[in-house]
């Protein structure tokens, strides 16, 4: 789910179907956890199992012959430390040697760019994933907290028009490892400029509720191993109904972020096509039960579009729907990007539109587009490092037969 985007023609309707459904993942927890992900067997044929995609049981069986012991110090050099196998001192260097030539323990992501802006507040990776594909991360320090954004999938599906990851089309499956990874890499430049990551948003590139096994096994994970709690996770969507149905279902009260857009279904079919499977009406309904079952706040992203979405008429009518939930709307002017002709809201007109929900009762703020000089805008630098739109889309529905049928 990207949530600063670009552009306004919706189109590339046929793969969301496929990737919507998927079956249902859950791990218990107990004090000393042994934590389960998923290795789709899709992953393991492609060789991108990497070393947080391994339980406990499996980095055990790669320390057989050695104490238990072993397998404790590896397992929290990789989580509590984000350390390399070869840098675990506490190993003997026999030891550490062979583990860093052993293939299931190689990093999933390979950085091939890291872009800062703000004197260092917002960090940008563009990596490149064992196997294929490219993602992006973006870490952002706040007064208050360090938010790192992942993605859960290599482009999409879902086909939003406005999108410049949506133009790019759909790739493939992120594991629950390599979303992982992301956050631990994140989490060591954090404590590498002295801060101490707080938050994980998964707002990058994909709709997470359609890679939703891999995506909740990785939710697990971030929360037991790096002991972030769930009030601290936000899982997003574009609106799978039947995903936010699950997650209601879920132990873990994570927050959830719609990203919507659009207040009535002509406009929101129109960016938005997985409107046109689920329709506001049931989107809204979907929301309600979460709150219900969760007792989180919800929030709505808006992604301002000049003259399309920033008319009184549309704020009368989000308020019209998320007044009655209590929800929170985050107000994100459109984010340049190259080769689409809707722009963002001006500011004024941005701030007039906040006035105008607030007047009418709802909470409402304006998010700043941060990172803009370095392309932060999640699925923008990806798309510009492979080159045109055109041709990540050509090479990403070629891949995407096959990949699509596992989120
Ligand atoms: S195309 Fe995908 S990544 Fe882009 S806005 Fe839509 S759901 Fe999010």
């Amino acid at each position: 789910m990207v949530v600063l985007v670009q552009g306004l023609v919706a189109r590339r309707r046929g793969p969301v179907r496929r990737m919507l459904g998927g079956a249902e993942h859950r791990s218990g927890r107990t004090s000393n956890h042994v934590s389960t992900l998923p290795t789709p067997p899709a992953a393991i044929a492609w060789g991108r199992v990497g070393r947080y995609d391994l339980s406990r049981d499996d980095v055990a069986q790669l320390l057989d012959g050695e104490p238990a012991y072993r397998a404790t110090q590896l397992w929290e050099g990789l989580y509590r430390h984000g350390s390399d196998p070869s840098e675990l001192t506490v190993l003997p260097r026999p030891l550490r040697e062979r583990l860093a030539h052993d293939p299931r323990l190689a990093p999933s992501l390979v950085e091939l760019r890291r872009s800062t802006s703000e004197q260092g507040k917002v960090v940008k990776w563009l990596w490149s994933l064992a196997g294929r594909g490219r993602v992006e991360t973006v870490l952002m320090h706040y007064r208050d907290r360090s938010t790192v954004c992942i993605s859960s999938q290599a482009g999409c599906a879902m086909g939003c028009g406005f999108c410049a990851t949506g133009q790019a089309g759909f790739q493939r499956n992120l594991t629950a490892g390599e979303m992982v990874e992301q956050v631990i890499r994140a989490a060591a430049a954090a404590r590498a400029g002295g801060r101490r990551l707080s938050n994980v948003v998964y707002m990058g590139m994909g709709e997470p509720l359609a890679n939703y096994e891999r995506v909740w096994a990785s939710v697990e994970r971030i929360h037991d191993e790096l002991g972030l709690s769930a009030r601290h996770l936000t899982v997003s969507t574009v609106g799978i109904v039947a995903g936010i149905r699950r997650l209601a279902r879920e132990r873990l009260p994570v927050n959830l972020a719609v990203s919507l857009h659009a207040a009535n279904d002509q406009l929101r079919n129109s960016l938005v096509p997985v409107n046109r499977r689920y329709p506001l009406a049931s989107l809204m309904e979907a929301c309600r039960a979460y709150l219900d079952a969760k007792g989180r706040r919800l929030s709505f992203e808006w992604a301002l579009m000049d003259g399309v979405n920033d008319r009184p008429r549309d704020a009368a009518e989000l308020v019209t729907l998320v007044r009655p939930l209590r929800a929170h709307v985050n107000l994100i002017p459109l984010n340049p990007t190259p080769g689409w002709p809707t722009r963002g809201t001006p500011p004024h007109r941005v701030r007039a539109f906040r006035d105008e929900l607030v007047a009418l009762g709802v909470n409402a703020t304006v998010r700043r587009n941060r990172g803009t000089d370095i392309d932060a805008a999640c699925g923008q630098l990806a798309a510009a490092e492979v080159g045109s739109v055109d041709s990540v889309a050509s090479m990403a529905s070629a891949e995407a037969t096959g990949a699509g049928a596992s989120g």
